[in-house]
């Protein structure tokens, strides 16, 4: 992983999904992939239960672990509070590696950076060994490029898989440099690539990139593990599925760029894009309150003006997506509701 000098496992893992499940499943899970050799596990201040499950499932079994973790802080105080909580709910005396999280705009990445702000907290932990590594999570291309070029991170986490393939033409190199470990997040495109195999030979032909799946299922490591046995070339009829997959998804994919806003409504348009991806690996209480039901909530108030869309650099037909969406999570809603599950939520 770059200048980090750490060596870990091909396939990392991504801890989104254990949300959903009970502790119990949740534990298993990840010790299921301790035993096949997973050794990278990532996670976040904000993924609620997933830093104490994970905490659970490596009791214990620390050693040659590479434990990553994320905070969305911006300020100091808030810095120290999540690091501290990260520290307690994983139950460890240090964390390998510290990522700063969603660092989407040049702004962000200011305040992060600032001299007082929440850099100065992490290279203090750096120093005194709480921290090993220093990281940073962006899905903006400008500014994960700008991220690399400070020299302040030792690794980035950005979106790479066949289809948003941008990466590798111009972020990859830059970070090969730069000297930055390249985690690779969203392999399988947020859950809307179904095929494990083709989507994890394209990403295993670059030797220093390291895929993040979110797994909430032993079957699905254990199928992943599978590809990662080899052999790791496509063989043709892979290599015009995954054509066929690039022409029929290509242009439904959002990167979560953000380059089409600002919205005049406000809608959070990544987010409402994304959302069928996060009904599937999100608890569904974590769908139908806070920011993600909010952001569909306002999404109903699409005027369908057509700026974003100008805006959009992947041409994706984001009215229409919209429309989609908000349709699907009122249906949702409803189903919901009819189960007496959503109370004063929404
Ligand atoms: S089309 Fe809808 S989402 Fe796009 S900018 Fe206009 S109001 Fe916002
Ligand atoms: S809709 Fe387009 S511009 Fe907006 S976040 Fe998605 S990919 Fe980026």
């Amino acid at each position: 992983m770059g200048k980090t000098e750490m060596i870990v496992s091909k396939l990392g893992f991504g801890s989104i999904p254990i949300q959903r499940v009970s502790e119990d499943k949740a534990v298993a899970v990840v010790r299921r992939c301790l035993e096949l050799g997973i050794s990278f596990i990532d996670t976040a201040n904000a993924y609620t239960t997933s830093e104490e499950r994970i905490g659970k499932a490596i009791s214990g079994r620390r050693d040659g672990l590479v434990l990553a973790t994320k905070s969305t802080a911006r300020t100091r105080e808030e810095m120290e509070r999540h690091l501290k909580l990260s520290l307690k709910r994983l139950g460890v005396e240090f964390i390998d590696l510290y990522q700063f999280h969603g660092v989407n705009d040049f702004k962000t990445l200011d305040v992060v950076l600032d001299p007082n702000g929440p850099m100065a907290v992490v290279e203090q932990a750096k120093r005194a060994g709480v921290v090993k590594h220093i990281g940073i999570t962006s899905h903006s291309m400008d500014t994960a490029k700008e991220a690399i070029k400070s020299d302040r991170f030792e690794t980035i986490m950005f979106s790479f898989n066949f289809i948003a393939c941008e990466p590798a033409d111009e972020l990859l190199p830059l970070a090969r440099e730069h000297d930055v470990g390249f985690i690779a997040m969203k392999p399988l495109a947020g859950g809307m690539l179904d095929n494990v195999t083709i989507a994890f030979k394209y990403l295993f032909q670059f030797p220093d990139v390291v895929p993040i799946p979110g797994i909430e299922k032993i079957p699905e490591i254990e199928e992943s593990i599978q590809v990662l046995k080899g052999p790791w070339q496509m063989t043709e009829a892979e290599k015009g599925e995954m054509k066929r997959l690039r022409k029929e998804l290509g242009t439904q994919f959002c990167r979560r760029c953000d380059y089409c806003q600002p919205c005049p409504e406000e809608i959070s348009i990544s987010i409402v894009m994304f959302s069928s991806s996060l009904f599937k690996r999100l608890p569904p209480e974590r769908i139908f309150s806070g920011m993600v039901a909010e952001a569909l909530e306002k999404a109903a108030n699409c005027t369908e003006c057509g700026e974003c869309e100008e805006r959009c650099p992947y041409h994706l037909p984001i009215r229409e997506m919209i429309s989609e969406q908000v349709k699907r999570y009122q249906e949702e809603k409803r189903k919901y509701q009819g189960q007496g599950a959503l109370g004063n939520h929404v």
